[in-house]
């Protein structure tokens, strides 16, 4: 690398909910380094493989540089006009419940709110999901049916100030290895720190833990009632805690009895041995500062947002919460799923964690838009609003930086779907994903180190992405692209936005508009940053509080008081009838699919794809299966299997994998038609959803395997 041509800018790495903090350098010959930033609270001078690959991926020959309309370049005016005239003549003709938004915790928190607003406050619907949906949505209801709001208590911190870490459904040393990294140097730091691993593959996770768990895939509702009726059954019951700050753990316990009749019932269940099982419960109950983190084993299900619960019942009962090293730590998937969350990009939440089925909220937030119209319910999730775009119930749908076509369960009807919908608009940064490939109009977007803006991570934090190169061709911020198309349909005087700061300071001015604390989302004291103090933005976590001193301060921990978002103040015990998953294996289709994250690539792989290092670490997908199915089948290492259900078919090699239980098969969730030619994880995924949370069952599908 040549010379330095300018001091580092510090930005957010654009791929995992950890949020780590780069530093970015430019050579005057233009080549860019990256390093970790040293000061960032999430990662303290760490970086995994794919944050020091991050220079490696900035020169996309696919980007996508000029608008288009069915194939033909055209200019930014015409094709906002054309996308909001489309919009308008729908809506029109058949109301706003015609239109969707799809958009996805890629894009920065600015981008989402003013996707949301516009859907919401002025087109009247609330068709907005994000694919979002799919990695965290359960965890979202599990917290505020709890909570009363959508608030993850802990922080990263807590994962060295605690003497037990239990990881559930987490291949954290792949899926999160910044923290993994950080749990390992607790573990040395503190060699009474144990670590449970609760997953039914033994990942490379498991070599940081004391005990492994491989529960029956979807069993973890019956661990966690069994572990709650043991607690409350020895005497771990926090007595004081759960009179004064909590609701209905008797009919809780109740409820979990009747599920989880004993541990020998549990283990059972859960495909456990008797030992292991009363080994966790005596290390839950014995250790007083536990941290339990969950991720997508426990939200991708039919019941997620129950297990969840399930989990949180048991740190409310023991008082395990709200105290550093302690609590109940949702790790969530994407870089910016939690901005999406604070500004209502779920189709059943309004903006700044208000409900949009509270009339209240839909009054007070329509006051603060001006706008002529609310949403006045729930929109379509996920799953179910390809299903409207596939019955033609929605005749336009916009998909900003995600990739349906390839990441929604059951894709084969998802196809279909956007391949008979004549309004298909994507805004993407990229021109060769398998979405666009359905996209009648095409709409150039910037991506990481040429956007600006903020993102949140898992433990609460805001951080800036800050630009360090020039827009290619004609590719604007997906805000701005909103913005244009919110202007053209009639609505220039609410969305006055020239920078991305103009939109912050409005939603941190929302997020604090009529509150007078019965909502913890609130940053309104940033609502009037300048330029300079926006560029100088240090990480922190909200709520953001004011010093007698006028010096701002966010909060590390929540529930440090006792005091939880429910209208009387107390958190609540969910009663949890556990439930295993909603379809079971059969003589067709004997094996379970489970599906997952390698640990260099990401997502589609649009970015990690383009870069040699990081594809050398797994450079090809595989079924992975255990050597004794194999057996049973004739299949040896490196045959070429066919996998297939009612839903779809993939063809890959076998891999062996002495770590999956026996009837269980794994398949990365990378790899699309664009890299693979045919295999498509997502085709054989069942488009079975968790009722509550509308999240797909994306760990749980029943296929059968044979040679090709
Ligand atoms: Fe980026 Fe996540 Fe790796 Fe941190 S842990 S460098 S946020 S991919």
């Amino acid at each position: 690398m040549s010379e330095l041509s300018s001091n580092p800018v510090s930005t957010t790495c654009p791929y995992c909910g950890v949020g780590c903090g780069v530093k970015v350098e430019q050579g005057l010959d233009g080549a860019v380094k990256v390093t970790p930033d040293q000061k960032h609270p999430a990662n303290l001078g760490r970086l995994c493989s794919k944050g020091m690959a991050l220079g490696d991926t900035l020169d996309n020959p696919q980007r996508l540089l000029y608008p288009e309309i069915e194939g033909k370049q055209v200019s930014w005016d015409v094709a906002s006009t054309e996308v909001a005239q489309r919009f308008n003549s729908i809506i029109e003709e058949h109301g706003s419940e015609a239109v969707a938004f799809y958009v996805s915790g890629q894009l920065l928190t600015e981008d989402y709110y003013v996707a949301n607003k516009l859907m919401k406050g002025f087109i009247g619907s609330a068709n907005i999901d994000t694919n979002s949906r799919l990695c965290m949505s359960s965890a979202v209801v599990a917290h505020k049916r709890a909570f009363g709001e959508d608030l993850v208590p802990c922080n990263y911190e807590d994962l060295e100030q605690t003497d037990l870490i239990v990881l559930i459904g987490s291949n954290t040393a792949w899926c999160h290895p910044v923290l993994y990294q950080r749990m390992v140097a607790a573990k040395k730091e503190n060699p009474a720190l144990r670590v449970v691993l609760i997953d039914p593959r033994e990942t490379q996770t498991a070599d940081l833990a004391d005990l492994h768990l491989p529960l029956k895939p979807g069993s973890d509702a019956f661990l966690f009632n069994g572990l709650l009726a043991y607690l409350a059954d020895n005497g771990h019951t926090a007595t004081a805690f759960v009179a004064q700050h909590t609701d209905n753990s008797v009919g809780a316990i109740n409820e979990a009895k009747t599920s989880a009749k004993d541990v020998v019932a549990v283990a059972e269940q859960c495909g456990l041995s008797v030992e292991a099982v009363n080994a966790f419960y005596a290390l839950f109950a014995s250790t007083d500062k536990v941290v339990s983190v969950f991720s997508q084993g426990v939200n991708q299900s039919s019941s997620g947002a129950d297990k969840g619960n399930a989990l949180i019942n048991c740190h409310l009962l023991t008082g395990k919460i709200g105290k550093p090293g302690m609590g109940p730590f949702s790790f969530t998937g994407q870089p910016n799923a939690m901005g999406g969350r604070e500004v209502g990009g779920l189709a059943n939440m309004l903006a700044a964690h208000m409900e949009i089925e509270n009339s209240e909220s839909r009054q007070l937030v329509q006051d603060f838009w001006q706008s002529p119209t609310i949403a006045p319910k729930q929109g379509l999730k996920a799953v179910d609003l390809f299903e409207a775009v596939h019955s033609g119930k929605i005749k336009a749908v916009w998909i900003m930086a995600t990739n349906p076509a390839v990441s929604l369960p059951n894709t084969n009807r998802v196809r279909e779907a956007l391949d008979m919908c004549e309004n298909v608009i994507v805004s993407d940064c990229v021109s060769n994903t398998d979405t666009l490939k359905y996209a009648n109009i095409r709409l150039p977007a910037l991506t990481w180190g040429e956007r600006n803006g903020t993102v949140t991570n898992s433990e609460r934090a805001i951080s800036r992405q800050r630009p360090f190169l020039d827009a290619p061709g004609e590719a604007k911020p997906d805000w701005q692209i909103i913005t244009e198309v919110a202007h053209k349909m009639g609505h220039a005087e609410q969305f006055q936005y020239d920078i991305s700061l103009d939109v912050f300071r409005e939603h941190a001015a929302l997020s604090g508009y009529k509150n007078e604390g019965e909502r913890c989302f609130d940053i309104s004291p940033l609502a009037d940053l300048s330029v300079e103090e926006f560029d100088a933005l240090q990480p922190f976590q909200w709520p953001l509080k004011e010093n007698a001193d006028g010096s701002l301060v966010g909060t590390q921990r929540l529930f440090e008081d006792g005091k939880f978002f429910t209208p009387n103040g107390k958190a609540r015990f969910i009663s949890v009838s556990a439930e295993m998953p909603a379809t079971q294996t059969s003589d067709e289709y004997s094996l379970i699919l489970n599906t997952g994250r390698v640990r260099d690539h990401w997502h589609t792989m649009t970015r990690t794809g383009t870069s040699a290092r990081l594809s050398s670490h797994v450079s090809q997908p595989t079924v992975e299966l255990n050597p004794d199915d194999a057996d049973m089948r004739g299949v040896k290492e490196g045959d070429l299997l066919r996998v297939h259900n009612e839903y779809g078919e993939l063809c890959l090699p076998a891999k062996f994998d002495k770590g999956l239980r026996k009837g269980n098969v794994f398949v990365p969730i990378h790899w699309t038609k664009q890299f693979s030619g045919s295999s498509v994880v997502s085709d054989v995924m069942p488009p079975i959803v968790d009722p509550v949370s509308g999240q797909p069952e994306s760990k749980f599908s029943a296929v059968e395997i044979e040679a090709v």
